[in-house]
Parts: C-alpha cells; structure tokens; sequence
C-alpha cells in the first residue's frame, strides 16, 4: 500500500480542535484545505493556513467546488452541531473521500458516524477525560491509551523495583507490565534495558494491558 501520511488533508470547522489539528498538519508539512462556515474565523487563520475558504460543509456544491473529492483524506471538526458533523460525513462518503476521520462527542455521535462510513473516529474530549482521571486518581503522571485494552503510563518506579536490574525484578511474569523508558533526575529519557537499574526520584515509561498498568502504578 502507498504511504499516503503526506497527503493534502481538508480540514472542515475551525474551532478549538479543528483549528489546532490543521495549524499542526501545516507545520508538519502537510498541505491542509481548511473550511469553516464563520468567516470571522477564517479571517482569523488566513494568514497561517494558505489554502482556506468560507463554505457551508453541508452543501455537496460547494465542496465540489472547492475540490473536496480529488482528497485522499478529510478530518471532520465540527462536534456541537450533530447534524452539521453527520451530514458533512455522509457527503464525504458520497463524493469518495476516502479515509475519513471524524470527531464525536459522544460515543452514540461516534457509533452514528462509524455506521455512515467514517473511516476513524475520535473522541477527543471523552479520551482527554478519562486520560485526565487516571492522573487525578493515582500515581501516574501521564496515560495514554493506545488501544482499547493497551496503555502507556509515565509513572516513578515503585519500591520493589529500586536498586536491581530490571531483568531481575521478574516485573513482566508477576505484573504484566514492561519498563520502556527511564528518565533519571536532570537526564533524558533513554530506552530501559534488562541491566537498568531504577532509582528513587526517576520517572519510567510503562507499557501494558490497562488493567495491568492501573494495578502497577497503585504499587508503592
Ligand atoms: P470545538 O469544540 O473544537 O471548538 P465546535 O464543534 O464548537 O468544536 O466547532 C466546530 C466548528 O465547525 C465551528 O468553528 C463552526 O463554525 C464550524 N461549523 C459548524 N457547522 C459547519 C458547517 N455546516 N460548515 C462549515 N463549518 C461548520
């Protein structure tokens, strides 16, 4: 399959998360279409995203117009407007847009928008919140799922870890779990090897089944 990951991309509404993604793709290299349906805030862009147009994405004219189906790929921004973000999809799929991302914001929007083709679904707000409720809640630092049942967890080593050789700890047999990364006070992060031996005060990168990381980083 080619790789298609530096394909101009159209970005359709511009708000908080629409507008982030596209400046984004353009400092990335990426050659962004942006569109939103409030001129004022397409002015407000004009100057960082060179290829944006004041368009209603529920009218397939005006996409066409604007070159929507020679597109590979389109991200769907529009969240609070449900019909707006759900019409937009329909008339993607119907002009052959092939790969199509599409922001819920709720799993119901994101199921609604599954069925009538959108090829991937985010739920930025809804993934945000629970990402944010494992900091609140425990030891870890950072969390980040990386798929339904996987996670990465920035965390500090727990006491059973500290002084020995990560080889020896036996952490993948009793928890599941495997150190990625160790950052030492002042240092960078560097890949964990069987020979690393964790201190108190270091942070550590932890990959496993979610289950698995949550009941590591209670450990203290
Ligand atoms: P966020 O929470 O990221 O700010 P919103 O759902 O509030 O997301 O914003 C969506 C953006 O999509 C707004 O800037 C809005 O003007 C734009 N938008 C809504 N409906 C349409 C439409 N039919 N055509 C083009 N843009 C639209």
């Amino acid at each position: 399959m080619a790789d298609r990951g530096n394909d101009p991309v159209v970005v359709i509404g511009l708000g908080r998360f629409g507008s982030s993604l596209a400046l984004e793709l353009v400092r990335l290299g990426t050659e962004v279409l942006a569109i939103d349906n409030r001129p004022k805030v397409v002015q407000a862009l004009a100057g960082q995203i060179t290829q944006i147009a004041t368009a209603d994405s529920t009218d397939i004219e005006a996409l066409r117009q604007l070159g929507v189906p020679e597109f590979y790929r389109a991200v769907v921004a529009i969240g609070s407007d449900i019909e707006a973000s759900i019409l937009t999809t329909s008339l993607l799929v119907e002009l052959e847009v092939e790969d199509i991302w599409a922001k819920a914001i709720s799993r119901q929007h994101g199921r609604i928008l599954e069925r009538i083709g959108a090829t991937h679904v985010v739920l930025p707000e809804h993934d945000m919140g629970e990402r944010v409720a494992h900091m609140v809640s425990g030891r870890m630092l950072d969390y980040v799922a990386v798929d339904e049942n996987f996670a990465l967890v920035k965390t500090r080593p727990p006491r059973e870890l500290v002084g020995r050789p990560l080889g020896e700890t036996g952490l993948r047999r009793k928890y599941g779990v495997t150190v990625v990364s160790v950052k030492s006070e002042g240092e960078e992060f560097t890949y964990a090897t069987p020979d690393t031996v964790l201190q108190y005060g270091d942070v550590i990168i932890v990959a496993g089944p979610i289950a698995k990381v949550e009941r590591f980083s209670e450990l203290v």
